[in-house]
């Protein structure tokens, strides 16, 4: 069986349509990530549910202006961009598409977090516990009917990951090394 299937990466910048003001922001990893491109062929491409953890930044590096440009990177300090519970194991749910810009095996993640962000992490790593599929992708008619699916996927990934038998997984030891 496939899952489950870690992955790790940075977050970068998506096309910013939709996320945000659907009110479902996803993170994106970017399109060469060796485990995303490894699901190929694996499992179809569609909606999953798993749990998802923001790593916070611990060293300077000199890619990250962002994150350099905050002046002190703690996690319990106050000038921190996140607050300490930000980086806690929370449920996710990922789509998993064909990426329309490039050859078309090529594939997209991106991680909605069921937890609400006092900030942005652009650049910051993320881990994913991918665990199960929800449905495949859908092309809507309508922006109600997308956001009304979403908010169904997010009510089944909740369902889901409460059994015991996942629940586990959020204590997964990947999360933490
Ligand atoms: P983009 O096209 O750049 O991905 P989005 O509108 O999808 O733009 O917003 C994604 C960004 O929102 C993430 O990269 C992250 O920094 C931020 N964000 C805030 N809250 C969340 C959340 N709960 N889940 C995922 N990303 C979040
Ligand atoms: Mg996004």
């Amino acid at each position: 069986p496939p899952y489950p299937i870690r992955l790790r990466g940075k977050v970068c910048k998506g096309f910013g349509r939709g996320g945000k003001d659907l009110g479902c922001p996803t993170a994106n990893l970017p399109d060469d990530n060796a485990g995303v491109q490894a699901m190929r062929g694996k499992v179809d491409t569609g909606v999953f549910y798993g749990f998802a953890r923001v790593i916070p930044p611990t060293q300077l590096d000199p890619d990250d202006s962002d994150l350099n440009s905050s002046s002190n990177l703690d996690p319990n300090s106050s000038l921190s961009p996140l607050s300490p519970t930000s980086y806690l194991v929370y449920p996710m749910v990922m789509s998993l598409g064909l990426n329309p810009f490039y050859k078309n095996s090529d594939l997209t993640a991106e991680i909605h977090i069921l937890h609400q962000f006092d900030n942005d992490f652009y650049n910051f790593d993320i881990k994913v516990l991918v665990l199960g599929y929800i449905r495949p992708e859908l092309d809507y008619v309508s922006r109600e009917a997308l956001v009304q699916d979403i908010d169904i996927d997010k009510i089944v990934a909740r369902r889901c990951l409460e059994r015991e038998a996942y629940t586990a997984f959020s204590r997964d030891r990947f999360f933490w090394e």
